[in-house]
């Protein structure tokens, strides 16, 4: 069994610095979780204490039955791939690749070299085995580095950050190869990157990080489409998820929000947002895909402002400014996290649209489009907490079905 567990881990380092706060997560045998969080929350620290280069200063972390606190690294049964491979540069990959497996087990030589031939063979890399690094190309060194883990057959891979260095075109080819590597091989993986776009296309599971305490847990469906707070929301998913700002008003026939969008929602809604804040203003939060755009005004619509349209091939992203719309950050606790700066500074809100939908006029004009929310997919956030307090998915039965789908997989 190698499932690893992390117990109430905490990482203070000198200077007071709180680089983990009470971390607790289990990583289940042969899982692929990604560790994933903007830079400075904490993702290597907690990698680099299950490899045992960093002392634990607080909590237990288990791999297997072990508490593995005091055992040295290489006690530890595990394989780290770094960011920048930490190949040795005056040897040959063939001996690069042998080297821990030379010093941790009583393998012969033979059984040494069919090993490696084997694993380079697995990472398409036979016809370098003989070449020293600096001879190899950026994709070629991290094959060789992901390799010379995979060959040591450890019950435990540690990646940290290992595509950062490589062009855009590779990274996305590398992911889907490592990602392959790894259902084949079953072993249990952490994989940190500050790259939310890797952490969702690779991972059964993703926790987010930020300044050091774990915000959320799950698949990557599950955060995308039930983020807890404004953090996950907002840090998952590119183009990030709209925040408009709006107060619930229960006082009419129907329950509504009206502020920066004006949109009805049930009884039932309201109810289960009132049950759980008793603030007036909400965030209201509406991913780029959910918002429809009219040119005329349709019933229940909000006008808009075109700023421009970027052509992205298969769609165009539409950023339009409201009238008089109210800042996230004029509502929004201190102490409460959004997931992107940019969101916070100067409002702007962006829709997909089908290309050709709106004239490519409207951007130099300052046109005046009409806007749909599809308040099945709203989330509602408390600007005091920054939790979700409606998750807005329950109150579809689309999403009922999806939960229960999920909850069978
Ligand atoms: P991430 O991997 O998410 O970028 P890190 O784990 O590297 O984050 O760092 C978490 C926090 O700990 C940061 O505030 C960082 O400055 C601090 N930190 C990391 N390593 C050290 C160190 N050796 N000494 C002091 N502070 C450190």
């Amino acid at each position: 069994m190698s499932r690893i567990l992390f117990d109430s881990v905490t990482k203070v380092y000198e200077g007071d610095i709180l680089a983990v706060d009470e971390f607790d997560l289990e990583i289940e045998d042969g899982e692929f979780l990604t560790l994933v969080g903007p830079s400075g929350s904490g993702k290597s620290t907690l990698l680099r204490m299950v490899a045992g280069l960093e002392e634990i200063t607080d909590g237990e972390v288990h791999i297997g039955d072990t508490v593995v606190n005091w055992l040295p690294p290489r006690n530890r049964d595990i394989a780290m791939v770094f960011q920048n491979y930490a190949l040795y540069p005056h040897l040959k990959v063939r001996e690069n690749m042998a080297f821990g497996l030379k010093r941790s087990t009583n393998l012969s030589a033979e059984e040494i070299n069919a090993r490696v031939e084997e694993t380079a063979e697995l990472m398409g890399i036979e016809e370098l085995l003989d070449q020293k690094p600096k001879h190899l190309s950026g994709g070629q060194r991290q094959r060789v580095a992901t390799g010379r883990a995979i060959v040591r057959n450890p019950a435990v891979f540690l990646f940290d950050e290992p595509l950062s260095n490589l062009d855009a075109k590779l990274r996305k080819h590398m992911r889907t190869e490592l990602q392959r590597l790894q259902q084949e091989l079953v072993t249990t993986t952490i994989y940190v990157t500050h790259d939310q776009e890797e952490a969702m296309t690779m991972s059964d599971r993703i926790a987010i990080l930020n300044h050091g305490e774990l915000q959320q847990v799950g698949s990557p469906r599950e955060v995308y489409n039930k983020p807890e707070n404004t953090f996950v929301a907002q840090f998952i998913g590119s183009p990030s998820m709209n925040m408009f700002v709006s107060e619930l008003d229960r006082t009419g026939e129907r329950p509504r929000f009206r502020g920066d969008v004006d949109v009805e929602i049930s009884e039932r809604e309201a109810e289960t947002i009132a049950a759980q804040s008793d603030a007036d203003q909400f965030l209201l939060g509406i991913r780029p895909e959910h918002i429809e755009v009219h040119e005329t005004a349709v019933e229940g619509s909000v006008p808009a402002t075109v700023d421009i349209i970027e052509p992205l091939g298969s769609n165009d992203l539409l950023y339009f400014d409201l009238e008089d719309g109210t800042g996230v950050d004029d509502v929004v606790a201190d102490h409460v996290e959004i997931g992107e700066d940019e969101q916070s500074d100067e409002e702007e809100y962006k829709a997909f649209i089908l290309p050709g939908s709106i004239p490519n006029s409207y951007e130099r004009n300052d046109e005046r489009v009409y806007l749909t929310l599809d308040t099945d997919h709203m989330h509602v956030f408390d600007p005091e907490t920054g939790e979700n307090v409606n998750k807005g998915w329950m109150a579809t039965a689309d999403a009922q079905a999806e939960s229960a789908a999920e909850a069978s997989d």
